[in-house]
């Protein structure tokens, strides 16, 4: 199962390749990722350059972390 971050209000969502744990992790500590990327010469995974990519573009919406839709 895919879980990933959708925006309610712009209604656009992002499914990066990781673990749910991982992406609420990400989401109440984005200040943190950025911080390793910062001082982070490999840079960081790209889920996480994904992730954190999407929360800066939707700063202030309200994004929710959601379940991917079962292919059909
Ligand atoms: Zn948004």
């Amino acid at each position: 199962m895919r879980h990933g971050y959708r925006c309610e209000d712009c209604n656009l969502a992002v499914f990066p390749t990781t673990t749910r744990v991982e992406l609420a992790w990400l989401k109440d500590r984005t200040h943190v990722a950025r911080e390793v990327a910062r001082h982070s010469s490999g840079g960081l995974d790209s889920w996480m350059m994904e992730g954190l990519a999407f929360l800066d573009n939707h700063a202030g919406h309200s994004v929710a972390l959601v379940r991917a839709n079962p292919p059909k």
